[in-house]
Order: C-alpha cells, then structure tokens, then sequence
C-alpha cells in the first residue's frame, strides 16, 4: 500500500495523540530521515482568537536551534490540515521515566533540571515562553538528552482549554504560577521559571508540591506558596526550591540567579554553540533563497512593497510560508527593530553594507534583503541579524532588523552602532 504523502514527508504510524493534535513518525523521501510531525485541523487553528500570536511563534521556532529543544523544521498547509513537522524524539516521555522509577536521585534530577533550563533560558532569550511547561512536555532521546515540546505550541492547547472544548483532557493545574491564576496579566519569565520549580519538585520528590482535588483549595495552596520540602533532600536542593516557589513572581529567583546557585552548578557543562551549529539556520536559508527566486522570476528590481495596514500593524516576515502572515504581538519577540528612510533603497542598502563591514559582519545580500553573521560565538550562540528593505512609497522605506542569533542585548547593540552608521539614511 502507498503511503500518503505531505509534501517530501511519507507519513507513518501515529506517535502520540495530544490534547490537540495527532504526532505521527514520517520519513523524508529525499534523505530518508524520520520526523515527527504534529497534525492540526486548520480550520480550528486559523478561526483561533490567538492565531497571529501562534504564526508568529512558530515563525521564531523555526530558528531556535538548541539541543533541549525539539526543533521545529517546517509548517505545511494543505486545505484542511496543518503539518508541523518536528525533530523526532525516540527516547519516549520523560514521565514514563518517574512512572516507572519513581523519584530521581540528586545527580540525575540536577542533569535533567540544568537541561531544562538552558532550554527555557534559551527561548527566553528570544523572546519565547512556553507557559505550559510541564513533565508532559519533556521528551528524552536515546541517548538520554532532554528535549522541551511544545515550545511556541501552548498558545494553541491553552486556549483551547479556554474555550471549554478540552478542560478535562488538558489536566492538571497543579504547574501554574499564582499570578496565572489572578488573571491581572503576568510576564511569562518567571511563570515559566515557576513551573520549573515545580517540575525540579516532581523530580526530587516524586510527587507535586502542590496537590488538592478541590481547585480552590489547590489554587489556595498556589497563592500562599504552602507547601513542605521533602525532608531527604539535600540543604542545597532545599533551598533552591523555595527560591523559585516562591509566589511572589517579582522576589522570584530569576533564570540567571539560578544558574548562580550552587547547587545548580554542580557539574554543569553550559551548552556550547560553536561555528558549525550556528551557520545550520537552514529555514531561514530556505526562506531567504525562496524570497530570491520569487524576486528574481518576478523580476522585482524594487523592495517589496508594504501597505498602510501593514505599517501600522507591524512586521512583515522572513518567513515567506504564504499561511502565516505576520503580525507582531507585543512583548513576544523583543528582538526587532524598525526605522523609516527618506533614502533610496539602494543608498539603504549600501549605508547598511558599510556599517556592517565596519563591524567585521559576514554580510550576504539578495535583493533588498541582508543577512548579517558575526563570527564569534556568544552564550546564546552566533549574532545574526537579518535586515530588509520594503517601500512605502517612493522616496520612503521601512527598513525591519530581525534578530535570529545570538543574545537580545548584543542586538541592542548592534542597533545603536547601525544606526550611528545610517545616521544620514535614517
Ligand atoms: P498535545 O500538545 O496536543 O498534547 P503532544 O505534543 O503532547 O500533543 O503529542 C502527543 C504525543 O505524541 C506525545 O505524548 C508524544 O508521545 C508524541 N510526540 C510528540 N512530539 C513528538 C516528537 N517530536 N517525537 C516523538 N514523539 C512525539
């Protein structure tokens, strides 16, 4: 029997079905490597109150390479389906690893635990929270490496939960931080950072630090950060714990002071982002070279265009995937930039150029298009910047910087040295 086909994935047996999705194993046919891909009804995806917010997510997954995180390649629409296809991850769910062994050991919780968060600090740094985190979205390899789900996902499984549709599948609440409760708006760091807290608990102890099956007095328990260590931890494990429960999500210990403690620095080997890790941002690549053919078959000697709607309402993307058409939502991507030009593009485009030399950037260009590479490589991996150029009306351009490498506060940087460079173009 032959085997249906999604674009260059032949698709396989089911992995998995997920509150909201169905994950079935594929095999590229053009190199023969097994994928996940995670299967949605469009419909319900595109009538979804949050879907700019999701496209823009998943856009920025696309570039988020990290060894913690399940990598998410591709999107593919058909009429009535959403592909997203994923890493494969063949070491099964984390939390049939505590189903089976109960409770870890100090040594192997802190492994797992460092994992965790270089992956959430990761996301975080580019401008991606996961808000649902939890065992149920940790996966590990054959070789025992954790790996996050779901990131950029939650939006979706959320708000369906929101909507009623799933409230008993979507489980347990037993992960949320108090100030997700009060409603009054939150910052996505640290509940996130909470929810680690709780999942080091689960590990250590081998149950939930906060457990009730009436609601209120579970989400009571929540708020007033009522629970009790587990006696046999060690004094160091015990009091990283409180630090991170602690509901007050503004005396919270943050990400970095966690990697300070020194009960998380036991062994710790940071990840390291070399070279040859960083030069792999294929979608970006695809998306880049995709944008060259249609500028070429098209015959565009000008930037692209953008409309009144889109200049109010934000960014156009690197990501040409004709399904998600962008649209900023304000405080998920921090790492973007725009600036308007009474310049032509060309004098734009060679202003940037310049700057960019200046700065010792590898500098590839296509069209109105720039993709800048420091050389270095940094905590948060190679600086990378991809710049373009669209037109809002002769003699008046947009000019969007995009970060796709490297840390937020380098891209601040980089920003204030461009545009000293630009000043006459800006
Ligand atoms: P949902 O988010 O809708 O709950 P999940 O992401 O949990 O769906 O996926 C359902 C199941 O599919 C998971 O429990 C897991 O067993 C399997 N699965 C999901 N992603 C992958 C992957 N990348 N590799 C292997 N199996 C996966």
């Amino acid at each position: 029997m032959r085997k249906k086909l999604v674009g260059k994935y032949e698709l396989g047996k089911i992995l998995g079905q997920g509150n909201f999705a169905k994950v079935k194993l594929a095999r590229n046919i053009e190199t023969n490597e097994l994928v996940a891909i995670k299967i949605l009804n469009r419909d319900q995806v595109l009538q979804h109150k949050m879907v700019e917010q999701i496209k823009r997510e998943i856009s920025t997954m696309k570039v988020i390479k990290h060894s913690n995180v399940v990598k998410l390649y591709e999107v593919i629409a058909s009429k009535t389906k959403i592909y997203i296809v994923l890493e494969l991850v063949d070491g099964g769910e984390f939390f049939d690893i505590i189903a089976k062994n109960g409770r870890l050991k100090e040594e192997e919780a802190r492994k797992y635990f460092q994992q965790l968060i270089d992956a959430v600090d990761f996301c975080h740094s580019r401008g991606v929270y996961h808000r649902d985190l939890k065992l149920d979205n940790l996966l590990v390899d054959s070789c025992g490496v954790l790996k996050v789900a779901d990131f950029g996902l939650s939006t979706f499984s959320q708000q369906v939960r929101e909507d009623g549709l799933l409230h008993t599948a979507c489980g347990t609440p037993n992960y949320v931080a108090p100030e997700v409760f009060t409603d009054k708006g939150y910052d996505g760091t640290a509940a996130d950072v909470w929810s680690c807290g709780i999942i080091l608990f689960v590990l250590l102890a081998g149950y939930f630090p906060f457990d009730d099956e009436n609601l209120i007095n579970l989400h009571n328990q929540i708020l007033n950060g009522e629970f009790i260590v587990p006696p046999w931890l060690s004094f160091g494990a015990k009091r990283l714990i409180r630090c991170i429960l602690d509901p007050n999500p503004l005396t919270r210990m943050t990400i970095s002071e966690i990697m300070e403690d020194d009960w998380f620095k036991k062994d710790y080997n940071p990840p390291c982002f070399d070279v040859e890790e960083d030069v792999k941002f294929d979608d970006i690549d695809v998306a880049f070279n995709n944008s060259e053919e249609n500028l070429i078959t098209k015959g565009w000697t000008k930037p692209v265009p953008m409309n009144a709607f889109e200049l109010i309402s934000g960014s156009q993307s690197f990501n040409l995937e004709s399904l998600f058409l962008m649209e900023p939502v304000p405080g998920v991507i921090k790492q973007e930039t725009r600036f308007t030009s009474q310049s032509t593009a060309n004098e734009i485009m060679s202003k940037i150029e310049e700057a960019a030399n200046s700065l010792n950037f590898t500098v590839v260009k296509q069209n109105y298009k720039i993709k800048l590479q420091g050389y270095t490589s940094g905590r948060k991996g190679c600086f990378s910047v991809i710049i373009e150029v669209f037109e809002v009306a002769q003699s008046f351009h947009v000019v969007e910087l995009r970060n796709i490498g490297g840390d937020t506060l380098e891209f601040h940087k980089f920003f204030e040295k461009v545009s000293l460079g630009l000043k006459d173009a800006i």
